[in-house]
């Protein structure tokens, strides 16, 4: 019997395990391996956002996490109103997965870290049985408390949150060898294609581009997206690898599931997530950091002072719905980037 069961090591947690007082055991379960297996489909870019929430914690990043290049713009590709500006953006540029592992490293040995899927979650008399899929064989563990940390499609969130139906899309993402003469980020808004948008990241000599569509016709929609940006000039080539995954976008203050009855959740199984950029590794990082508060100050009800904590975190994200007309709109936007407002002159910022 555990006090505390963690489902899922990604940023959120892994901030959290490490967080935790000595006082509880704990078991964190993850089907993600060093090597091979499954690895989290992301951009990997580290916004000024996550840096902060990771300087708050004392964390460093170790530079073997870092890829080449690191890039200081943001190509905006408007395919609505045939516009394309640079701005300047400060983000680390990553390998997601050596970033996760990185972050494992950093749990302490008194918590027992485990591979293998969570298939199954049941609630008992003193808490809650969680069977997880291991080399074939099926272990089943006891807890107290339960925390969800597995992601957009989280399992554990069933449990508290049934019904809740925050916006959600697939995103696609292919990676190529990089043939573009200069490495570049950008940013591409086609409402034609999806009311989200699409991105292009260069690391190591690999160009990744990716998307979240709507999910009944996903795959269809970034074929048909890689076609038009071919024909701007953009070069793909041969796909070396092809990854998808559930993204949320949170629409307002009832998109998000912190606490109830023994269940808590952080990350984006809670929809922690921004619903204008969809980055999402700040607000892993901080709630896993607040849930970690919660337990620690052995407080009656941590779910009141976890979801009391959370307040701020609901709101800055919902906040960010001010700016989506502005991104999202082709009106709007194109008065924005014809304005020329915080725009930088890029060296050949036009050119594929
Ligand atoms: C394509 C894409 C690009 C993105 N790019 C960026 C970006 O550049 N910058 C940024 O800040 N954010 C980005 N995001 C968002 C960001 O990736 C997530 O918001 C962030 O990873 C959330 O962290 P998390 O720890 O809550 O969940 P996750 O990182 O999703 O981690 C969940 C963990 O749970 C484990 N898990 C899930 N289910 C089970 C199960 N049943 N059993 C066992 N383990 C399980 C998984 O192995 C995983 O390790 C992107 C998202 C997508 C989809």
């Amino acid at each position: 019997m555990y006090d505390i069961i963690i489902v899922g090591l990604g940023p959120a947690g892994a901030v959290l395990a490490a967080g935790l007082d000595s006082k509880f055991s704990v078991l964190c379960i993850d089907k993600k391996q060093n090597s091979g297996g499954f690895m989290k489909p992301c951009g990997g870019l580290l916004a000024p956002d996550a840096q902060k929430a990771l300087a708050q914690l004392g964390l460093n990043l170790p530079k073997d996490v870092l890829v080449d290049p690191q890039i200081f713009s943001v190509r905006t590709i408007d395919t609505d109103n045939s516009l394309i500006r640079s701005y300047q953006r400060m983000y680390i540029n990553l390998d997601r997965h050596k970033f996760d592992l990185w972050l494992m490293s950093e749990i302490p040995d008194n918590v027992t870290c485990v591979g293998g899927t969570v298939t199954k979650i049941s609630r008992t008399a003193k808490g809650f049985s969680v069977s997880r899929t291991e080399n074939g064989q099926v272990i089943t563990e006891e807890c107290r408390y339960l925390v969800g940390a597995d992601g957009a499609k989280s399992a554990v969130r069933k449990l508290i949150c049934p019904e809740l139906k925050t916006r959600s899309y697939l995103a696609v993402q292919q990676w190529f060898r990089d043939e573009n003469p200069v490495p570049f980020y950008s940013c591409i808004f086609d409402s034609k294609i999806t009311d989200c948008y699409s991105w292009t990241v260069s690391k190591d000599g690999n160009f990744i581009f990716g998307g979240a569509y709507p999910r009944n016709n996903a795959r269809s929609l970034f074929e048909q997206q890689k076609k038009k940006l071919s024909a701007l000039g953009m070069h793909f080539g041969e796909p070396v690898k092809t990854e998808a995954c559930l993204v949320l976008r949170p629409t307002g203050l009832n998109s998000f599931c912190c606490a109830d009855k023994g269940v808590f959740l952080v990350g984006e199984a809670a929809g922690f997530i921004s619903p204008s950029s969809l980055e999402g590794i700040s607000s892993a990082v901080i709630s896993a950091a607040a849930l970690a508060e919660a337990f620690n100050r052995s407080v009656k009800s941590p779910e009141e002072a976890y979801r009391k904590a959370m307040l701020s975190l609901r709101l800055k994200l919902t906040a960010k719905l001010l700016k989506c007309p502005f991104m999202y709109n082709p009106f709007l936007r194109s008065i924005v980037m014809k304005s020329g407002v915080m725009t930088v002159n890029v060296k050949n910022g036009d050119k594929f």
